[in-house]
């Protein structure tokens, strides 16, 4: 009988108490494909409160220092004696928080203590549900020099996975070749999910948080946007790199490459159907141009002038390799027949920024060399540009109309997202101009 699978994902805010384990055994009951659970740590409860991750973190740090961690582990005790004991759980609970204790004060590295947050999630979580428990350390790993080993990982979970028996495979860590524990970086609880989902060829990742999807822009600079119902993964890769986070960046890769839709829900409602994000999606007529908005402010454009650039054969190579050999990353190229720019993070070029000028002006021997600083990158990202005309016309004149100046351009070729430069103090303007354009 092949029936559907789902693999979910709760993250910290979902079962952060008792009564928000209650709300994820419901969710779980209402779907009998929904066979594995991949918890995160308790995260907060109410907006002062810590996540268990960061008290670990802390308890760490203390012990490192030879302080005493005491308080901040009787609060990790708390935390989840409590679940323990408004669900009635039998879980050793006590023996594990004990040993969990010695190692910290006997020196365990950070991701040792950080992994335990998910780890006793998931123990008390599958007592609480009955379902069988996976350390992740058995079933994820990690090469030598700490790079996940996907396709190790893949050949042991499937094998592990394939009786088909309901199971909770705590999230964030697993191990290197010599047994220690190794962990994804922050909130990689979303790369174990959608680790599960392609081992166990789901039919769906459904990463549920405490929000109800993605939203088309930054509800701190335009006010109730809309919600994303649908999005794809290279338009979401787009806005998750311009900085618009629900789902960590490397969660999309697993599950991408073989083709499973990963949905967004809300753990406090569930009723609502979240955003899907799939590799295609139809370009329907009634897709809207554009899916969301998205950027960042700070960033600093070299701009390379030089007469008869574009004869000259390697200007730009040159030019780049200044920046790579002072491990700097670029954002955009836009380049002109006589003059290129470079635009990079003002943080990472701050440390060596005259150096970086006499390079350049060494390696190109430019007519001209200038850095304008304090600029924003705003990308407006939708599938259905291709098939609109005049979107980059609405886009432009709108800005017009708001009076602000484009300092750059930059449409990829993919014609997925249309990206401007704009001056920091323009940043919300600017979102809020497109906005209002394309979506009222
Ligand atoms: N608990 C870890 C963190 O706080 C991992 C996660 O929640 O995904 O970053």
């Amino acid at each position: 009988m092949a029936t559907k699978t789902i693999v979910t994902k709760f993250g910290g805010s979902s079962l952060a108490s008792a009564e928000q384990f209650r709300k994820v055994k419901d969710i779980l009951g209402m779907d009998s494909a929904r066979r594995y659970v991949v918890p995160s740590a308790p995260g907060k409860r109410f907006p002062e409160d810590t996540k268990v991750t960061d008290l670990l973190y802390r308890c760490h740090r203390k012990a490192q220092a030879g302080e005493d961690f005491e308080e901040d582990f009787d609060r990790i005790r708390a935390r989840y004696g409590e679940i323990r004991d408004e669900l009635g759980l039998k879980a050793e609970l006590d023996a594990a928080l004990d040993k969990i204790h010695r190692k910290i004060a006997a020196g365990a590295d950070a991701d040792y203590c950080a992994s335990r947050g998910e780890f006793l999630n998931g123990m008390l979580l599958a007592d609480f549900l009955g379902w069988r428990f996976l350390d992740a350390e058995k079933v994820i790993f990690f090469d030598e020099r700490g790079v996940f080993d996907s396709e190790k990982t893949n050949v042991v979970m499937m094998a592990l996975l394939a009786d088909g028996v309901p199971t909770v495979v705590p999230g964030f860590y697993g191990s290197l070749p010599d047994g220690r524990v190794h962990t994804f970086s922050r909130g990689g609880s979303d790369i174990t999910g959608a680790i599960v989902s392609r081992a166990v060829r789901a039919d769906a990742y459904e990463n549920w948080t405490d929000v109800s999807g993605f939203l088309m822009a930054d509800p701190r600079i335009v006010q109730n946007p809309r919600e994303i119902s649908a999005i794809t993964y290279a338009e979401l890769r787009e806005l998750s790199y311009m900085g618009a986070s629900v789902l960590h960046e490397d969660a999309m890769f697993p599950v991408h490459k073989v083709g499973i839709p990963t949905i967004i829900r809300n753990t406090n409602n569930p009723q609502h159907p979240g955003t899907l994000i799939s590799q295609s999606l139809p370009v329907e007529p009634t897709v809207p141009t554009i899916t969301g908005i998205a950027g960042h402010k700070n960033f600093s454009v070299v701009a390379i002038e030089k007469a008869m650039m574009n004869a000259e054969l390697g200007f730009g190579r040159r030019a780049l390799q200044v920046f790579e050999e002072y491990g700097i990353s670029f954002e955009h190229m836009p380049s002109g027949i006589d003059s290129i720019s470079v635009v990079v993070s003002s943080e990472a070029l701050a440390p060596h920024r005259e150096e970086i000028v006499r390079r350049l002006a060494d390696v190109t021997q430019p007519d001209v060399l200038t850095i304008h600083d304090n600029m924003s990158i705003i990308a407006t990202v939708g599938r259905g540009m291709v098939s609109n005309c005049g979107t980059a016309a609405r886009l432009f004149s709108a800005m017009s109309r708001a009076g602000i100046n484009v300092r750059m351009i930059d449409q990829g070729s993919s014609e997925l997202s249309i990206i401007v430069g704009v001056d920091d103090q323009d940043f919300e303007r600017t979102i809020q101009a497109i906005y209002a354009e394309f979506v009222g």
